[in-house]
């Protein structure tokens, strides 16, 4: 039987594991900290339950327009943040289960690469151990980017880390970075009470999405009470006051920099089996996941070089990985139909190409929109801004989709299958969506896209 040792037990490190088993492989997982990694302990898993948790606080609030009569909500924060945490720990012991029934070797410690078929384990009782395997899956992740004029010290200045551990979000809250993160953190916190002020330096949110469905969004967004300072930098901060690039000076309780995710790659031994980095992430091939310049040695996740640092993707590449090692067949993953969503109210969601990706790409396409706002779904739900729209190639298969509305992060995956099987406008806009229902402004955006659009 083979042996793989994992570093890491986030999405990629557990995923690979647990998959291992469809095959022929003894798996050791090293892990420093928690299972579940960012995902589970300080990324998606506690970030939704604080948009849940808002959302949830804006429909009480807003439930007289049905002529239901509530008094203004009132959160039990401390109960609020057992309930976060009674699920984060559910889930990590559900990863810890799952990986004992399929026999995985979990170890607690940090692991760092000896040569192409060893890696060093240091416990935390400060002893050492090396294990011996054919192959060594890299899966350690990463955490949140500094700035260098915006060092965290955890109080004032802070990253997601800290904050989706409040157990109360503060009252003044600036944001740096108009990214997934920063976005998710001005919903949920708008709706939660704070006052949020989102500094961007991009003239729109949500940079690389389209610009449509992004400046949707932000009006949205800025409806509901959020101030984005497009175009605009933090230039100092003294006690807490804050000087921004356009001459602003405010006061907040916090800073929240939420600008990307940096690899963790230092001191994993890299050097040790000649690998270098490009701004610390790894290069592998993307067919087979392998580490370029070595024979056994593969990485998957938020470290490696023209990959999204997305969770469903780290389980993907690790799976990819797992089949190369297994079988020595090439397993690809299909990158231009990944969805992307941003869990925001409403949401935002996104699949392949955009019109501003599609002008790099030099591919000219057709495009077709359609709002939420004649959609008898939408509009029971008090959510029928937004909209859908959808583009194909000239002559050719669809190519992306982005939708800004309410569930968009599930009407996504409709057009992800048509955009990964290459659907052809026509072809799609044959299927009849069921009425009444939210997707059907997928089905009007897909008919306006043939020319034949209905309402
Ligand atoms: C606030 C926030 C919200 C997010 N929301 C979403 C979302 O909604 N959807 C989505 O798809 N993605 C989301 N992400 C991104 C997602 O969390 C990451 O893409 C995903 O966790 C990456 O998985 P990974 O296994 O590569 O790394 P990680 O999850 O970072 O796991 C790496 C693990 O390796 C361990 N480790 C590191 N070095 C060593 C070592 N030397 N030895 C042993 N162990 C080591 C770490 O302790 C960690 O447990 C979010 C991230 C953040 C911060």
């Amino acid at each position: 039987m083979k042996k793989l040792t994992i570093i890491g037990g986030g999405p990629a490190g557990y995923a690979a594991a647990l998959y291992a088993n469809n095959f022929d492989l003894e798996v050791t997982l090293v892990e420093s900290d928690i299972l579940g990694g960012t995902c589970l302990n300080r990324g998606c898993i506690p970030a939704k339950y604080w948009l849940h948790l808002a959302e949830l606080n804006h429909e009480i609030n807003n439930a007289s327009d049905y002529g239901i009569q509530v008094e203004t909500s009132e959160i039990d924060w401390n109960k609020s943040a057992l309930k976060r945490q009674d699920i984060i720990s559910g889930l990590v012991n559900g990863i810890g289960m799952l990986l004992k029934s399929k026999k995985v070797n979990v170890i607690n410690g940090w692991g760092k690469i000896e040569n192409e078929q060893s890696v060093l384990v240091k416990k935390e009782d400060g002893s050492e151990i090396s294990i011996e395997s054919d192959y060594i899956l890299l899966a350690t992740g990463s955490k949140p980017r500094e700035l260098p004029s915006l060092q965290f010290d955890n109080e004032f200045i802070i990253s997601s880390d800290s904050a989706l551990n409040w157990e109360q979000p503060p009252k003044n809250v600036c944001i740096v970075g108009a990214g997934a993160i920063g976005c998710e953190f001005a919903s949920a916190l708008i709706d939660l009470g704070s006052n949020v002020t989102v500094v961007e330096l991009e003239k729109e949110i949500l940079p690389g999405l389209d610009k449509r469905t992004s400046g949707e969004l932000r009006k949205q967004l800025t409806k509901r009470g959020v101030s984005f300072k497009m175009g605009t930098s933090i230039d100092s901060v003294a006690d807490k006051e804050v000087l921004l690039s356009d001459g602003e000076k405010e006061n907040f309780d916090t800073i929240l920099v939420a600008i990307g995710r940096s690899p963790l790659t230092e001191n994993i031994g890299l050097e040790d089996i000649s690998v270098t980095t490009k701004n610390g992430y790894i290069d592998v091939n993307l067919e087979t996941m392998q580490v370029i310049g070595t024979k056994n040695v593969f990485a998957a996740g938020d470290i490696i070089s023209n990959s999204p640092q997305l969770a469903h993707v780290a389980f993907a590449e690790a799976m990819s990985a797992v089949t190369y090692i297994a079988t020595g067949n090439p397993s690809p993953i299909n990158y231009s139909a990944i969805p992307y969503v941003v869990y925001t109210n409403p949401e935002l969601a996104e699949v392949g190409l955009n019109s501003d990706k599609a002008k790099l790409e030099e591919i000219d396409i057709n495009q077709a929109q359609h709002s939420f706002a004649g959609i008898g779904r939408a509009m029971i739900q008090n959510q029928n801004q937004g909209l859908v729209k959808v583009y194909a190639q000239k002559d050719g298969p669809l190519v992306g989709a982005s939708i800004c509305g309410p569930s968009a992060g599930e009407m996504i995956h409709e057009l992800m299958y048509m955009v990964g099987w290459e659907a052809l406008p026509d072809e799609a806009a044959e299927f009849i969506h069921a009425h009444p229902t939210l997707s059907e402004a997928v089905g009007e955006s897909l008919l306006s896209l043939n020319g034949k659009g209905l309402h």
